[in-house]
């Protein structure tokens, strides 16, 4: 008990010094007896500080661990001068409950009055191993993450890195030597220019989470696109000690986000119209751009309207059987035409695709409506073309058949017209042969006359044939030129005289002997001819035929006058198409076709040609042309 005593005169400064230190101390001596213990070392093992004085050391030891114990102790203490401290050692103790708990131990030797002690530094393990135990957890749970995980230092300059996980490794290619001490920018290379970097940029000046997507690179240059959310960590003070990044790789997700947009961006800008409308309530989901421009609504104002309003006019029941097939016989498509109103009531046409789909549950209809305007348009246009095709080609075909009567018609009236003049040739030829003796000369002249009037008369005929054949085919080529006008007139009477039947007068006009006119010569005499010759076919014997003449400044008047046979009435506006020939001259020869081609040539010089006829009393024909005359 001496030894006891030096501890009990120093009671007070060793209680003192004891409770002073945080840990927990046990004074033991070489027995191993407990000759104090500050109240900390106590309340470890879950005693009162009174309750273990004197008591043996083992009684704080577990069972199991005491032999163990007892040897390191012995060995301790044989070497005691020699190993001043020891210690550092985690072992387990014995609380008062039975608990065992594990403690680090420190051994101090120290002597007083030759005695030795042993002063024991305890310290509770039983947190710092959870603590551990927990931040084992901790750093296991973030490397088994598939998120890759930074910590930056935010107390050191430029944020360095002080830890990634094996995400992170896993996702950018670089290990933890590679990233560990660098600022984290290294994962954009040079594609700093991001909104998302800037959002970072100043979240991390101003100490604030954020989250952002941007475009990083790997090790070895892949671009990947970055879900980055970034969190400060602050201390008691309050103040940003670090940053947590959490990354995520979501180049699938923006990629698939790029495809829908792409999508969007295709339904959107199609120029054909397109409708996504609930196939029961008829109310649209979406539309897109084109529809929009081409109705005149927009989104909003369509997501308020129904079908109905859009395809204007159309009966509810109508739509129904339209629609039905789709939901419910499983139609895959319906193609139809209709009519869609535009806001301002205006209509096309469309010819619309239909489609069901549904979304959540939603039976929807795609709709997908062409403009057929233009189509429609083109095809009236077509129709319109083809109706004027197929009438000129009717007219055309009427034409061809007249033309073909009027040929049949020519080719009689030829054959007709040629076998009078020609068997009248023949005969005055044949019996020209038999009047050879001299006293038959009158009756060879009268022959030869007859002869030479049916070759005239023929010649007339061919003349007017050619004439038509000229016209028809614009050949006919006008010669204008100054000439003078009794020269014409009177070889056209000159020629006229040998038709003239038995008492048969000219009257020639008397005011042109001086005059000179600027016209076609050629075409001049011919009218005059036509005129004259039909004056003389169609009077009777000792009647006259008047040749009047009025020349004015630029006008050339000139008529025939007869007191002939005339025109019937009813024949009179006929008079002037070709091959035709009044009633009333069937037994005339004539072919229809001399006023035809007079009346033809009058207008082509800017002329006119009428007439006064009256039956039985004669007729007259008055020309009209427009000239220069010269005195
Ligand atoms: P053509 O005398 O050869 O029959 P034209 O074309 O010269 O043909 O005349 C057409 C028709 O007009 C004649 O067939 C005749 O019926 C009528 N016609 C023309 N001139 C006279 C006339 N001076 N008097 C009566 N009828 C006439």
């Amino acid at each position: 008990m001496k030894r006891m005593h030096v501890f009990d005169k120093n009671i007070d400064i060793c209680n003192l010094l004891s409770e002073a230190v945080s840990e927990g101390i046990i004074v033991l001596n070489e027995d191993q007896l407990i000759v104090s213990i500050n109240e900390k070392a106590a309340y470890l093992f879950e005693y009162t500080h009174h309750e273990l004085l004197g008591k043996p050391l083992s009684e704080l030891i577990p069972e199991k661990n005491k032999k163990i114990h007892n040897g390191h102790f012995a060995k301790y203490c044989k070497n005691i001068k020699k190993e001043k401290l020891a210690g550092g050692r985690c072992v387990e103790g014995l609380r008062k409950t039975g608990e065992v708990f594990p403690l680090n131990v420190k051994f101090n030797p120290f002597f007083v009055y030759q005695n030795t002690y042993i002063l024991v530094l305890v310290n509770d393990l039983s947190e710092r191993i959870e603590i551990e135990k927990s931040l084992d957890i901790k750093s296991k749970a973030l490397d088994s993450t598939d998120n890759g995980i930074i910590i930056s230092d935010a107390l050191e300059d430029d944020y360095p890195i002080i830890y990634v996980n094996r995400a992170f490794s896993k996702l950018t290619g670089y290990s933890p030597s590679d990233a560990l001490n660098r600022n984290c920018r290294f994962l954009q290379k040079d594609d700093n220019d991001q909104k998302g970097v800037r959002i970072m940029r100043n979240a991390i000046k101003a100490g604030k989470k954020c989250r952002v997507q941007v475009r990083n690179y790997k090790k070895d240059g892949t671009l990947f696109w970055n879900e980055i959310s970034i969190n400060p960590i602050r201390n008691n003070q309050g103040k940003v000690t670090h940053f947590v990044g959490i990354q995520n790789d979501i180049t699938k997700r923006v990629k698939a986000e790029e495809e829908i947009q792409h999508f969007l961006k295709i339904f959107d800008d199609s120029l054909n119209e397109i409708y996504v409308f609930d196939v029961k309530t008829h109310r649209f989901s979406h539309v897109n751009y084109g529809a929009q421009k081409n109705t005149g609504y927009t989104l909003r104002e369509l997501k308020k309207i129904t079908l109905e309003d859009l395809l204007g006019g159309i009966t509810k029941d109508r739509l129904r059987e339209i629609l039905d097939p789709l939901h419910l016989n499983n139609q895959k498509k319906i193609t139809f035409e209709t009519i869609f109103k535009r806001k301002d009531g205006t209509t096309y046409p469309v010819e619309v695709h239909l489609q069901s789909s549904t979304l959540g549950g939603r039976v929807l209809a795609v709709a997908i409506a062409l403009d057929i305007s233009e189509r429609k348009n083109y095809t009236q246009k077509l129709e319109k073309t083809v109706a004027q095709r197929t009438q000129e080609l009717k007219e055309a075909l009427i034409k061809e058949k007249e033309l073909n009567e009027l040929k049949s018609k020519f080719l009689s009236m030829v054959s007709h017209e040629f076998k009078t003049p020609l068997s009248s040739i023949l005969t005055s030829a044949t019996l020209v042969g038999k009047y050879c003796d001299s006293d038959q000369q009158d009756m060879r002249k009268k022959h030869l006359e007859s002869i030479s009037n049916g070759v005239y008369y023929l010649t007339g005929i061919l003349n007017d044939f050619l004439s038509i054949e000229r016209l028809e085919k614009g050949k006919e080529i006008y010669r204008l030129a100054d000439f003078s006008l009794s020269k014409v007139v009177n070889q056209v009477v000159y020629n006229a005289n040998m038709l003239l039947k038995s008492g048969q007068k000219i009257n020639y006009p008397m005011n042109i002997e001086e005059e000179m006119v600027y016209q076609d010569e050629r075409i001049i005499s011919l009218i005059l001819t036509n005129l004259l010759h039909n004056a003389i076919k169609y009077s009777p014997e000792e009647t006259e035929i008047d040749i009047k003449f009025d020349l004015q400044e630029d006008q050339l008047s000139f008529s025939v006058v007869d007191r002939g046979i005339g025109i019937p009435e009813k024949d009179q506006v006929h008079i002037f198409e070709r091959y035709f020939r009044a009633d009333n001259v069937l037994l005339t020869q004539g072919t229809g076709i001399g006023l035809n081609i007079v009346k033809f040539h009058i207008e082509n010089l800017g002329g006119n040609i009428s007439f006064k006829s009256i039956e039985n009393k004669g007729s007259t024909f008055t020309v009209k042309l427009p000239v220069n005359s010269i005195k």
